[in-house]
């Protein structure tokens, strides 16, 4: 029973940190020297040493060996140089921020344009991009994700009413949150149900108030697009946006939307 426990720990936590699956392998003699006389407190003081020494892996010793594998993290909070940041902390936590440098840098150019042209906040937030180490490892749902040449942006948002614009996406992963076609006709896999194109109806009203701010969203694709082999868009968008690069392409029906972010690939 405890072998199987530990088994899936272990096996969920290599699918959603990638290194969290062997830290815990690594730990589990040492935690396992920990006894005290109630179970509770016994299980609670080894989680608690096993996230404290996980969270400093996370932001002391990861980056300096995925250095050595060709891959940085992008950075987890805006500041004045770089007004870039991950769309919520878990993408970092996780590890799920990793990128080569010169993705990174790409980035971390096109937030800054973006932030020039705007006179407001005009943080660009990203979502999954891949692990740290190992080419080929996929960042689970995403297949693609495996080499940090991937990476998930979010739109640009503002209050539907007041216009305002928002400064970080509305919903809490960044991703989720559909812009529907604006008729019937734009709709992409119409009566083509795959399990991998989710819907997500009952979150949708959530986020009523708000609506993608096309002006900035589209100025954020028109500047990834020169230098980006492919970027993943539902055609009612790119439609909206009065876009018409080859670059920017659609899944197809056996994959997730993409009209809820914007994948992006180098
Ligand atoms: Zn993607």
């Amino acid at each position: 029973m405890k072998l199987m426990f530990y088994t899936l720990l272990i096996l969920l936590l290599t699918i959603l940190t990638q290194v969290g699956g062997v830290l815990l392998l690594i730990m589990l003699p040492f935690l396992h020297m920990i006894r005290l006389a109630s179970k509770w407190q016994q299980v609670l003081l080894r989680g608690g040493i096993f996230l404290l020494i996980y969270t400093s892996a996370v932001f002391l010793l990861i980056s300096p060996l995925a250095s050595l594998n060709n891959r940085v993290p992008l950075p987890c909070f805006t500041d004045e140089k770089t007004p870039l940041a991950a769309a919520n902390i878990g993408y970092c936590l996780l590890l799920r921020n990793y990128v080569t440098p010169q993705v990174s840098h790409r980035l971390q150019n096109i937030a800054r344009t973006l932030q020039q042209q705007y006179t407001h906040d005009s943080t660009l937030y990203y979502l999954d991009a891949s692990f740290p180490f190992w080419d080929g490892f996929p960042l689970l749902p995403h297949l693609s994700h495996k080499d940090g040449l991937k990476v998930d942006l979010a739109y640009h948002y503002r209050h539907k009413t007041t216009e305002q614009p928002l400064d970080s996406p509305p919903a809490w992963l960044g991703y989720w949150f559909y812009e529907q076609p604006e008729s019937p006709e734009d709709a992409a896999c119409q009566g083509k149900r795959s399990w991998l194109r989710w819907d997500f109806d009952a979150l949708q009203s959530l986020y009523a108030d708000y609506e993608m701010d096309e002006q900035r969203t589209r100025t954020l694709l028109k500047l990834l697009t020169p230098e980006a082999q492919k970027i993943l868009l539902e055609p009612h968008l790119k439609k909206r946006l009065r876009l018409d690069s080859s670059t920017i392409r659609f899944q197809g029906c056996h994959a997730a939307r993409h009209d809820d972010h914007i994948h992006v690939q180098w």
